[in-house]
């Protein structure tokens, strides 16, 4: 647990570095890890300082709250609560994304269905606004226009320092049932009755998530938090690769520490990219390797060098476009969407995970997150997709991206921003709540010295 002393430190240092850059230069975090997936520019001067944000301030059991630092990787806060019994409403499966992030990036996960997204789990939060000021934002109060505005702000209206987030129980084990598909609608027929009942056949479910191989065969995996665990628990972070596991096992049981992290090890499925899922290669593959961040560095580093692409072009294979996207389509068009994915994408598995906006609404929440409207009441599946497709000839790089963009809107859906992203700047505002994020944002850093949304999450900046 860090101290208070310490979190003032590590604020005063941050300030430094933010009065120290230019004005008309690029701010950004100089953090170790991060999750983003659409290139960056290359920064021209020192990020900020954030080195001493990454803890733990404290866990009050009886409450159950936490107070996090806004750079705290959800694994280092996992490792805290755990120990009480406790988990945060929601936890996103990268262990390296940290709280600050999920909440001004988004995140979700198997508890979306009935605890929404980790922003509405924030009942208060210290945020260092473009100005240079330090202030508490609140559900309600003053600065309640900044607190709504923050989520899917992605850092362009200030950086939360501290967070207070609320906790729930879990238990040691987690029990598993993975209920194989045949039709959509059948799948999206049981998701209903999980958000309706809290249940399915009469078994409680806490959490909720699946997987789409093909239109003709998807899985639901629905798990039941329990200090009462019928057998041996599955160990996933070894030979055995977890989501081939919903294919072979109706029943399974998790610890809850590596249910929270079972898409980590493999980076869902996308380590097969590395060969990490050839037995021989696994073997050798060292344990402390084999999770999202190491794999992130490789992304990174073909991004940056291109060794992938010479080598296609070399053998005078097609180049390939990067899709990896998370979309959210309402529960009664997901067939029509997954469908329409499955014709003109062809990219599998794909990852579900239903999710609607808490109810009742969190401690003092208005409801209203205007960077990221989704309806209340409404369930909606959120499709996680992550890979490439060739360009086929004729057809220009990002050409499937707006495709997909396209058809999100045709369904009355929504896209995340933490990758790639082609809308020009009025639709763009129209989805992303332009007109608010002017205001709060005129408001909170009236000079601009943060990066704007659509420059970042569009263009790349
Ligand atoms: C392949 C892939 C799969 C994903 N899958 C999931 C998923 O399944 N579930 C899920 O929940 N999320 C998922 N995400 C999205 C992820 O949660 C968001 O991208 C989140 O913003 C990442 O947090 P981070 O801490 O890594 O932030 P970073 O990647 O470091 O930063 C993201 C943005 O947030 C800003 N930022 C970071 N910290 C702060 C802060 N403290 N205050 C203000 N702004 C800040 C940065 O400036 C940057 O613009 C996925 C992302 C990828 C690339």
């Amino acid at each position: 647990m860090r101290a208070v002393r310490d979190h003032e430190r590590a604020v005063d240092a941050l300030r430094r570095s933010y009065a120290a850059v230019p004005a008309g230069e690029t701010v950004r975090l100089a953090k170790q890890t991060s999750n983003l997936f659409r290139p960056r520019s290359a920064p021209r001067v020192p990020g900020l300082d954030v080195r001493g944000l990454t803890g733990v301030l404290d866990v009050d059991a009886t409450a159950r709250t936490a107070d996090v630092q806004g750079m705290c990787t959800y694994e280092d806060l996992v490792d805290a609560t755990l120990p009480h019994g406790l988990m945060p409403l929601v936890v996103p499966q990268l262990r390296t994304i940290t709280l600050g992030g999920a909440v001004t990036g988004l995140g979700i996960e198997s508890t979306s269905f009935h605890n929404g997204l980790p922003h509405e789990s924030v009942t208060e939060m210290d945020v260092l606004t473009g100005a240079g000021e330090l202030i508490t934002t609140r559900p309600l109060g003053e600065h309640a226009e900044l607190h709504r505005a923050f989520p899917n702000s992605l850092g362009s209206l200030g950086y939360a320092t501290r967070l207070r987030i609320e906790l729930q129980p879990v238990g040691r084990h987690v029990a598993l049932r993975n209920i194989r598909f045949t039709r959509l609608e059948e799948l999206v027929d049981a998701i209903g009755e999980v958000v309706d009942k809290g249940a399915f056949g009469g078994e409680p479910v806490d959490a909720m998530d699946g997987v789409m191989f093909s239109p003709g065969e998807s899985y639901l995996v629905l798990a039941t938090f329990t200090d009462q665990a019928d057998g041996r628990p599955s160990d996933y972070t070894g030979q055995e690769i977890y989501y081939r596991s919903l294919r072979r096992r109706t029943r399974d049981v998790l610890t809850a520490y590596d249910y929270l992290w079972r898409w980590d090890t493999d980076w869902f499925w996308c380590s097969s990219a590395f060969g990490v899922q050839h037995p021989v290669v696994r073997r050798l593959w060292p344990q402390r390797y084999r999770r999202s961040d190491f794999y992130h560095k490789i992304v990174r580093f073909e991004h940056r060098h291109q060794v992938a692409a010479r080598v296609d072009r070399w053998r005078g294979r097609p180049a390939r476009e990067r899709v990896v996207q998370d979309v959210e389509i309402p529960l009664a068009r997901t067939p029509e969407f997954l469908r329409w994915f499955a014709a003109h994408v062809g990219m599998d598995p794909v990852w579900l995970c239903p999710l609607r906006l808490r109810e009742p609404a969190g401690p003092g929440s208005a409801r209203a997150w205007p960077l990221y409207p989704l309806q209340p009441g409404e369930t909606y599946v959120n499709i996680g997709f992550w890979g490439s497709v060739p360009i086929t000839p004729g057809a220009a790089d990002g050409d499937v991206n707006r495709q997909i963009e396209h058809m999100v809107s045709e369904t009355g859906g929504h896209k995340s921003l933490y990758s790639d992203a082609y809308y020009d700047r009025a639709a763009f505002d129209r989805l992303y709540g332009g007109e608010t994020w002017r205001a709060v944002k005129d408001r909170y850093d009236p000079d601009h010295r943060l990066t704007g949304l659509y420059e970042k999450a569009v263009s790349r900046a």
